[in-house]
């Protein structure tokens, strides 16, 4: 089976994500995709939902999609986790399947201040959805891949079709533009936060448990 494995904080999870995995599901032929939220960081940031609503909420967001699956490992966990070992568990359970990381080109740029970068990618294929305000050009500075800004601007076209080549790693990563929808979390969690309208940033069940455990409002003790 060839599976995508979707990291992110999902603070909360919004269409932006949704489509994205979507997108890659059907256009790389994906058997399944596996979102992982993250857990609580010992040193949680301000606006961080708790994980077990965080982990809720991306369930809400998954159903009725047969091809999606939510996975509690990093949630479960009280100590900080590492996509390193999530990476290197997964690949112990689907011994035998083809593992790919999904990420945005923001999320891929930053990996060099992740926990063992070098290792991490190694680890599993790579595909790297575009996300507005990001160029695939600027992929040509990470220091995982060895391809020049210009091979990688015809992937700026619009309906360019995915894009592969090899990290240093000799690990497969695949480029794919995908629908630009430009949506954050930040933003999500700014409007909450002054009362503004959330409505068709994301899946309707998530935005009713957003409401009514009061997340990402000012009272601490719910997020
Ligand atoms: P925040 O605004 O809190 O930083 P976020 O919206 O970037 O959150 P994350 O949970 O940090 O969401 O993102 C998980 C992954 O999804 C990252 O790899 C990120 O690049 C990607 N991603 C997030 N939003 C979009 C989007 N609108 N389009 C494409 N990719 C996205």
């Amino acid at each position: 089976m060839k599976i995508g494995i979707f990291g992110g904080t999902f603070n909360p999870v919004h269409f932006g994500h949704l489509r994205a995995a979507e997108e890659a599901r059907e256009k790389l032929s994906l058997d399944k995709v596996l979102f992982i939220p993250s857990g609580n960081p010992p040193l949680k940031t301000a606006d961080l939902a708790e994980a077990r609503h965080r982990l809720r909420m991306t369930q809400l967001a998954v159903q009725g999609n047969r091809a999606f699956e939510v996975l509690d490992m990093e949630c479960i966990r009280p100590e900080r986790s590492y996509t390193v070992d999530t990476l290197m568990s997964l690949q112990q359970i689907y011994a035998g399947d083809e593992l790919y990381f999904m990420l945005g080109i923001d999320a891929f740029l930053d990996i060099p201040n992740w926990w063992m970068p070098d290792r991490l990618v190694s680890l599993a294929n790579f595909i790297l959805f575009s996300r507005p305000g990001q160029r695939f050009t600027d992929l040509a500075s990470s220091p995982y891949l060895p391809v020049e800004a210009e091979a990688l601007s015809g992937l700026e076209r619009i309906g360019a079709g995915p894009f592969t080549a090899r990290l240093k790693t000799g690990k497969e990563v695949v480029m794919l533009q995908v629908t630009a929808l430009n949506i954050s979390s930040t933003d999500i969690r700014r409007r909450v936060k002054s009362g503004a309208s959330i409505k068709y940033l994301l899946p309707e069940q998530v935005e009713s448990f957003i409401i009514s455990n009061s997340l990402y409002t000012d009272d601490k003790k719910n997020n």
